[in-house]
């Protein structure tokens, strides 16, 4: 069917909005008209909503209640590209396609008219009197020729108060101004020199670069062992779109997007690009949703819903760690950003490059397939080399109760210590102890409201629950025997092996670095930057500290329980061991000085420890890949996680017995389905929850049926249903 491409007014249109509706509602364009895909402002109910215009009315609704759209907004309408990704993402991922509207349109006052903001530049006339104070005030706007500042950064810069500023409007030396809020971009500069590249890098640099000027679609997986220059090879495909006036965007995982970072793209490219990030003020969202639709944002540097924004010409997509976990979003709609990273880019002809010390198994089976193309980068750069890596047999250390550091560890941190080098203990743990114990009945502390246990943490004072985050404070009795002074702490967490480190090493500084340490990202970031230039000798750390940070003096890693990950059912566990402590390494020995790692282990024979010691990936992957094929799970099948959930117990489970009972849809696609159990969290939040597991063969089409199949499920009362296509937590 042909789409008209304008409407006019009162003809009838289709609107998606953001309400949870499901499809499109037919509405009269409004006066003046609009066009396909213009964002409009439409009544609903009440209320006025914001809606895109999505194709021409359906005509099946009473034509004497269609109401009539108020008004266009004052924004470049959506383009078909990104209709096209929304819809196919939504399809992918079983999510309603107004909550997949929303992703897309995250930045407030999008109908507002661009407001103006005060800026001030120099006049012709001079002032009467000419103060010390003026005269800096001057001096400064001499110096950057016919640019305007805000009061604020002028005075600043001056270093004067703002009256003086004021008191020069008055006399015409200085101009005040209205000037729009939503500026542009400072143009990044692709000519600038890069930095010489090693022989490996040119040639990874100058294939993406030319799979970028070829304006099609590809995906490239970038390997390369942590500080290899992977950075340094995708700045230049980053170069190339920008040579080509192509947009581009790099994904980090959050905490990755580091100033360091940001202080390494200016440098490269002369300006500094656009952050979208969850501490961005609504302000800087709303401009850098602008921009980019403008195309005045040339370079977004972002978290994974970067993805949504409305690129008006975007050539290639970088997701660097493509490994990361934190790119599936596990609330809300459950999608991947790196597999909405490749659908975006094939609707639109931009190239992906996957960057990765230790890429996915998918994308690992991906590039060996041929399906995507593949560049290694060998070495380290400059001197530095991969860190030794050694076990530690736990079995014969005999540690005395509630320790955790061994006696051989604790010698060579001791080494670098003398030696004024850095050393990293690592648990990936938050808190004191992970569980509370009453020693006179056996309890063990939970949330009141989930199925998990509370977990001490001693710099908050509190029990939290890891799960939904309620916590309370420590208790002095024992809640089940009302035992006086009988609860204690059972098993390490990162702040008790803070306490540990300080008792071993008492004349060393301690610093731990745990995300629910800091009130905000930037103040774990300022802390981490801190740390890196020298602030403390024994960072004591969790996961968040294997990602992308340089720490220079760093020459030894210590990982407290290296057998950690690999407990539990999930089906990734050894591939995420596997990742996080090849990362977690890694951040030994990054400048001249050689690095080790020393794992801590029970099980110094398990395959995936002896995997990651003898540091021989290649055959690791094959080994895995070889297992997930014989069992028929992703990469090479497909799963999904339908997760019932409800306050009634009993109505929970019937509902996934009586859905696993009407299987028809699946069975026709020779899908299987497994379950109802109690999910691994078996309640959250006071809601009971009940998953069942699909697995179906790769080629078929399964979000078709599983529409079909959990269609049938009657939503009574609070029941709901999320479905994960993909999942990658088991929770
Ligand atoms: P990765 O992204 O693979 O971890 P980076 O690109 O961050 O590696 O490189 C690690 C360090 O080495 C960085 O400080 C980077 O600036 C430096 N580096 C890498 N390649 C070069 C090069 N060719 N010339 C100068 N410095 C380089
Ligand atoms: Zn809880």
């Amino acid at each position: 069917m042909h789409l008209p491409e304008f409407y006019d007014a009162g003809d009838l249109i289709a609107v998606l909005t953001t309400q949870p509706l499901g499809r499109p509602l037919d509405y009269r364009a409004p006066e003046g008209g609009c066009c396909l895909g213009a964002f409009v402002e439409v009544p609903l109910g009440p209320r006025k909503v914001l809606g895109v215009v999505w194709g021409p009315g359906q005509g099946d609704y009473d034509p004497a209640k269609i109401r009539a759209a108020y008004r266009v907004l004052d924004t470049a309408p959506m383009r078909e590209e990104m209709r096209a990704f929304l819809t196919r993402a939504a399809d992918y991922t079983l999510t309603p396609l107004p909550a997949m509207l929303r992703l897309a349109t995250r930045a407030p006052g999008l109908g507002d008219p661009p407001s103006m903001r005060k800026v001030y530049r120099r006049g012709t006339r001079e002032p009467d009197k000419l103060t010390a104070a003026r005269k800096k005030v001057l001096a400064a706007l001499s110096e950057y020729g016919d640019l305007s500042f805000t009061l604020k950064e002028l005075a600043e810069m001056a270093g004067v108060g703002t009256s003086v500023v004021k008191g020069l409007v008055a006399q015409g030396a200085v101009l005040e101004e209205d000037s729009p809020r939503d500026l542009p971009f400072a143009r990044l500069n692709p000519a600038l020199p890069a930095k010489e590249l090693t022989a490996d890098q040119a040639v990874a640099a100058e294939r993406l670069a030319a799979a970028v000027a070829s304006e099609q679609y590809g995906t490239t997986l970038l390997r390369g062992v942590t500080g290899s220059g992977k950075t340094e090879v995708y700045l230049e495909a980053v170069a190339a779109a920008l040579r080509q006036g192509r947009q581009a965007l790099v994904l980090l995982p959050e905490i990755a997007l580091t100033a360091e970072f940001l202080t390494r793209v200016e440098a490269r490219f002369g300006a500094r690009p656009a952050e979208w990030h969850s501490g961005a003020t609504m302000t800087e969202r709303r401009r850098i949703w602008r921009m980019v639709a403008q195309g005045e944002a040339q370079l977004v540097i972002g978290a994974r819903s970067a993805l949504f924004l409305p690129y008006r010409n975007l050539g290639l997509i970088v997701v660097d760690e493509e490994h990361d976990t934190s790119y599936k979003q596990e609330e809300g709609v459950l999608y991947n950003a790196r597999d909405m990273a490749v659908l975006r880019a094939s609707i639109c002809g931009a190239q992906v490059v996957l960057a990765s010390a230790t890429p996915s198994l998918e994308s690992w089976v991906n590039a060996e397939a041929g399906k995507y193309a593949k560049l290694e980068l060998t070495a380290r750069f400059g001197p530095a080399v991969m860190p030794q890596m050694r076990a530690i047999d736990m079995r014969s250390e005999a540690l005395p109760a509630n320790r955790w550091v061994s006696k051989m560890l604790q010698t060579e941190v001791e080494a670098r210590l003398a030696r004024s080098e850095q050393a990293m203990l690592f648990i990936n743990r938050r808190g004191y102890a992970p569980v509370t114990l009453c020693r006179a009945c056996g309890h063990q502390i939970g949330c009141d409201d989930c199925d998990a246990r509370m977990v001490e943490h001693r710099f908050l004072k509190r029990l939290v629950c890891h799960q939904c985050g309620e916590s309370k404070p420590m208790p002095t009795v024992c809640p089940a025997c009302q035992a006086e002074d009988r609860l204690a702490p059972v098993g390490p967490g990162v702040e008790r092996l803070a306490e540990e480190a300080a008792a071993l090493f008492p004349q060393a500084r301690v610093a731990t670095l745990s995300s629910d340490m800091y009130g905000s990202a930037r103040a774990l970031k300022a802390e981490i930057e801190e740390i890196a230039a020298g602030a403390a000798d024994i960072v004591i750390g969790t996961q968040l500290v294997a990602k992308g940070h340089n720490f220079p003096n760093l020459t030894l890693v210590g990982v407290i329980d290296a057998d950690l990950g690999l407990q539990g059912s999930d089906l990734r566990a050894a591939e995420r061991t596997f990742q996080l402590m090849r990362q977690v390494a890694g951040r030994a020995g990054r400048a001249e000085k050689p690095g080790t790692a020393l794992l801590q282990t029970y099980q110094p024979e398990h395959p995936v420890i002896r995997a990651i010691l003898a540091g021989d990936e290649e055959r690791f992957w094959a080994a895995e890949a070889g297992e997930r094929e014989a069992a028929g799970v992703p990469p090479y099948g497909r799963m999904a996680g339908i997760i019932l959930s409800g306050t009634d117990v009993g109505m929970v489970f019937d509902a996934g017995n009586a859905l696993a009972r009407q299987d028809a849809p699946l069975r026709a696609i020779g899908a299987q389905v497994f379950g109802p159990a109690p999910a691994p969290i078996a309640r959250v939040r006071g809601r009971h929850r009940v998953r069942l597991l699909v697995k179906a063969a790769k080629s078929v089409p399964l979000q078709a049926a599983l529409s079909r199949w959990v269609g049938q499920l009657p939503l009574k009362g609070d029941l709901r249903v999320a479905v994960d296509i993909d999942p990658q937590s088991f929770y």
